[in-house]
């Protein structure tokens, strides 16, 4: 009796809620991926920017196999010593001094910015100047979050409320209150918007990843970090796809800015912080805050015994995990990896001078080709109704190389931060090659 395959299960016992391609995968090494066929792939996608240290890392490998005979999982109602050593490593690695909370994904994490700008809203004084043409803020809502639009911050309620992507949202009203949305590197509406009543806080993404790998520009930075101060606002900002690593600096905003001169509030983290083992992650700042009650406490205090938690987060083993992935990042020079082999790709890239490419951008490892507008009717070979990047993605996939769509008309490289010369040397040949077929 023949047994069922993977394309049988999977149609019939799991939800359909994902678009996938028909590629079913079956081991990983490096930067390489298998499919049930055997046929080998360049993983240039990473699984969404999450095996940071490529697949089956023998450190990462040795550091869980003894960790799973020692202790799996506690609960946090007790403290283990490799979540203690985690955080302690990821307040090192941030550069200032703060806590951690542990959860389990980006949206998680996410979710715990947001319930620590609403205490912050709901229980620290604040002296919000009104002012008459500020931007509309629902009344009654107790506390509002900027978000940028074309942001992402993942599919809880919570999450998509943020998000700043209609697509996201649709089907799933009504939505969370609490937030509103302007755009990216536009400071005029940033200035206007901190001065609604009820705004609290602003979340950014320092690169935008779903939509195309957009950086927030330093001065926008600096503008929110400014203004955050001035009205008594958080600064809060979602890494979780940029952060820990991918830019070729543990923080992102740091990358962008080219030093340290500023430090957000708040910071979430979960993909590539332990190399494809769930975990999620919050940085909060100690800088003092007051309460109504006139007392002054750390920031990373304010989410107290009761206020937030999860079962699963931080547990023993993801922590151990975690922790071989960011040793085996600092021991292997893997941020210096992603910098210099970052700057090689986007150049190499950009002499392709692809008639297709409409621009490049990018910040290390997280690079995204644009395509050009009219790539469909360009392309004798395409049809007008497939958006160009899942047609490329496709495509390169025949060809042997995993990317990431980013848009309709993008997509993205996410290589492991381990990945050597030659493979970007292999895969920008594979695009070469690809986008040439398109257009013969
Ligand atoms: N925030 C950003 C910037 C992301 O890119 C993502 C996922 O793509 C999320 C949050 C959500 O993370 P998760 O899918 O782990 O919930």
């Amino acid at each position: 009796m023949s047994h069922p395959t993977t394309d049988e299960l999977s149609q019939q016992y799991v939800v359909p809620s994902y678009g996938r391609f028909n590629l079913n995968l079956a081991r990983g090494q490096g930067s390489t991926v298998w499919d049930e066929s055997g046929k080998a792939y360049l993983d240039f996608g990473s699984g969404i920017a999450v095996s940071s240290v490529g697949h089956c890392h023998p450190k990462v490998i040795e550091a869980m196999r003894t960790q799973l005979g020692v202790l799996i999982h506690t609960s946090n109602l007790y403290y283990t010593l490799p979540q203690a050593q985690l955080a302690e490593r990821l307040v090192r690695l941030t550069g200032a001094p703060g806590k951690i909370f542990f959860c389990n994904s980006g949206a998680e994490a996410n979710e715990a910015l947001y319930k620590l700008a609403r205490k912050f809203g709901n229980q620290c004084s604040q002296t919000p100047p009104p002012q008459l043409d500020a931007i509309h803020v629902p009344s009654g809502s107790p506390s509002t979050i900027i978000t940028m639009d074309g942001s992402f911050h993942g599919r809880t309620l919570g999450g998509i409320a943020a998000t700043g992507q209609e697509k996201v949202k649709k089907g799933f009203e009504p939505a969370v209150p609490g937030f509103t949305h302007i755009p990216l590197n536009d400071s005029d509406a940033l200035r206007l918007a901190v001065q609604s009543p009820g705004v609290i806080a602003i979340l950014l993404e320092p690169i935008q990843g779903e939509r195309g790998v957009h950086p927030a520009t330093p001065a926008f930075l600096k503008l929110a970090r400014q203004l955050c101060d001035q009205h008594g606002l958080l600064l809060l900002f979602d890494e979780v796809q940029c952060g820990l690593g991918r830019t070729g600096d543990w923080c992102a905003w740091k990358s962008i800015l080219g030093d340290d001169s500023l430090y957000p509030d708040a910071v979430s983290w979960a993909k590539g912080i332990a190399g494809g083992f769930p975990l999620g992650a919050v940085w909060i700042s100690n800088r003092p805050v007051q309460l109504n009650n006139g007392s002054t406490i750390p920031l990373c205090d304010l989410l107290g015994p009761g206020s937030h938690g999860t079962t699963y987060g931080g547990t023993p083993l993801m922590s151990t995990g975690a922790i071989a992935v960011l040793t085996a990042i600092e021991e292997e020079g893997m941020l210096e990896n992603a910098r210099t082999l970052g700057s090689y790709a986007l150049h190499s890239l950009q002499s392709l001078q692809s008639p297709l490419i409409a621009d490049l951008r990018g910040l290390g490892l997280l690079i995204a080709i644009e395509l050009v507008n009219d790539f469909s009717t360009r392309s004798p070979v395409l049809s007008a109704d497939k958006a160009p990047s899942l047609a490329l993605v496709e495509a390169l996939h025949s060809a042997g190389l995993l990317t990431v769509p980013s848009g309709t008309h993008a997509i993205r490289l996410l290589p492991p931060l381990n990945v050597s010369q030659e493979e970007v040397d292999q895969a920008i040949e594979i695009i070469r090659t690809t986008l040439q077929s398109f257009l013969s």
